[in-house]
């Protein structure tokens, strides 16, 4: 899985996506991720992404122009691992282009499966009021908002997006077995030692089920507490 981020902030990216999870897939080659600054885009010699809006505003607008250069170009790069052989891409290759808008499809854990059977994600992080009109209605395949509030940002959203959906990915977890919420589902309550703690003057304690050792007893137990279907 490639994914590939349009961004006018690509040092925005780097601590997060070098550490832990995400580091452990790109070194394993589960992963590949890209960070293309939108600036290296432009024609101009002042490089500008952005301009005033049809009809008047005091905020700036994304350019269309410059993002369907930049989104072209990379649905058209060769991945790393198959040695720069050009246009020769396999026809199994397939590519989706996001958007992030606060105003787009609620981001699900649905669309982190489906989308990571597709081979290149192209995220596209919005700035200032936003990217023109015409990249929605005519470029993105999916235009996704993660929460009913206003980010100034299209980065966090993409973060979001790169790590639920490689999440999804064989591997990049270590064993499948290891993926709690596609055993039980999502937001099993889970405890560790110590089986006592004192919170608020008193004490409180793990659940007596959970230290029964009968498996199945656990088994029920987690699955009805649980918040969402795997
Ligand atoms: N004035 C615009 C909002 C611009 S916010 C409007 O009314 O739609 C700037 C950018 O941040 C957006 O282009 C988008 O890429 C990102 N963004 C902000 N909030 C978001 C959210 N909740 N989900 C996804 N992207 C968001």
């Amino acid at each position: 899985m490639r994914f590939d981020i349009v961004t006018i902030f690509p040092n925005i990216f780097d601590s997060y996506f070098n550490e832990s999870i995400l580091s452990r897939a790109k070194e394993k080659k589960l992963i590949e991720i890209n960070i293309h600054n939108l600036r290296d885009y432009t024609e101009d010699k002042h490089k500008t992404v952005d301009d005033s809006p049809y009809g008047g505003g005091p905020g700036m607008v994304m350019r269309a122009d410059v993002l369907v250069r930049a989104i072209s170009k990379i649905k058209n790069q060769p991945r790393r691992s198959e040695g720069g052989r050009g246009s020769d891409t396999k026809s199994s290759e397939k590519t989706r282009v996001i958007l992030f808008s606060p105003a787009g499809k609620k981001f699900t854990q649905k669309d982190a499966q489906r989308l990571s059977k597709y081979s290149q994600l192209v995220l596209v992080c919005g700035r200032y009021e936003g990217v023109d009109h015409r990249i929605e209605k005519y470029v993105a395949d999916e235009i996704f908002s993660i929460g009913d509030f206003v980010l100034s940002g299209g980065e966090i959203p993409a973060m979001a997006v790169v790590e639920s959906v490689s999440r999804q990915i064989k591997g990049v977890l270590g064993k499948e077995e290891s993926i709690e919420e596609k055993r039980y589902g999502i937001g099993v309550p889970t405890y560790t030692r110590p089986e006592s703690v004192v919170i608020k003057n008193k004490n409180r304690i793990v659940p007596k089920v959970l230290i029964s050792g009968d498996h199945k007893k656990i088994e029920e137990w987690r699955v009805s507490r649980r918040r969402a279907s795997p």
